[in-house]
C-alpha cells in the first residue's frame, strides 16, 4: 500500500522550495516505513537548493530526519515505535554510541544544544533557507 506523505522538494536551481504531498511506497527488503517528528535542515539541503550539488532537479530534501518506526521488515532491529534516526555523517551503534554520547553531554563536554539554531515549522523552511545563507543560523530543525 502506498502511503502519502509531506515532503519538502526543490523544483529548480535557486527557486523557493516547497511542501508537498507524495507518495512512497511500503518498504522493501532492507527498508523501514517511518513517521518522521523532525528534520534538520542544513547547508547540504540549501546547497541542493542552489544547485551546488547536481542539477538533476527536482530534489526531496531532508536527510537529517528523525522518527517512529511504523512497518518494517527491520522489526528485528528497531522494534516497533523505536526511534531511527537517518543521516549522511555515517553509522552509529546505539548501545555503544548513544551512552557514550550522553555522558560527554552531561559531563559538559558535548554541547548537543549547539547543534541546534531554532526549530521551526514545515511551512518555514524556506525561511531557514534564507538565514543559513545569511549565516545567521546553523541549522533549524523543522518539528512535526
Ligand atoms: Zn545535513
Amino acid at each position: 500500500m502506498a502511503h502519502e506523505v509531506r515532503a519538502v522538494v526543490a523544483r529548480a536551481k535557486g527557486a523557493p522550495v516547497s511542501v508537498e504531498t507524495i507518495v512512497v511506497p511500503d518498504p522493501g527488503p532492507g527498508e523501514a516505513l517511518v513517521k518522521v517528528e523532525a528534520c534538520g535542515v542544513c547547508h547540504t539541503d540549501l546547497h541542493y537548493r542552489e544547485g551546488a550539488i547536481g542539477d538533476d532537479f527536482p530534489f526531496l530534501l531532508g536527510h537529517e530526519a528523525a522518527g517512529r518506526v511504523e512497518a518494517v521488515p527491520l522489526l528485528d532491529v528497531f522494534g516497533r515505535g523505536g526511534a531511527l534516526k537517518s543521516s549522511w555523517y555515517g553509522d552509529c551503534l546505539p548501545s555503544r554510541d548513544f551512552p557514550a554520547l550522553i555522558d560527554l553531554y552531561l559531563g559538559g563536554r558535548f554541547d548537543l544544544d549547539a547543534f541546534v539554531s531554532e526549530t521551526i515549522d514545515l511551512g518555514d523552511v524556506e525561511k531557514a533557507f534564507e538565514k543559513m545563507h545569511r549565516g545567521e543560523v546553523l541549522r533549524s530543525v523543522v518539528v512535526l
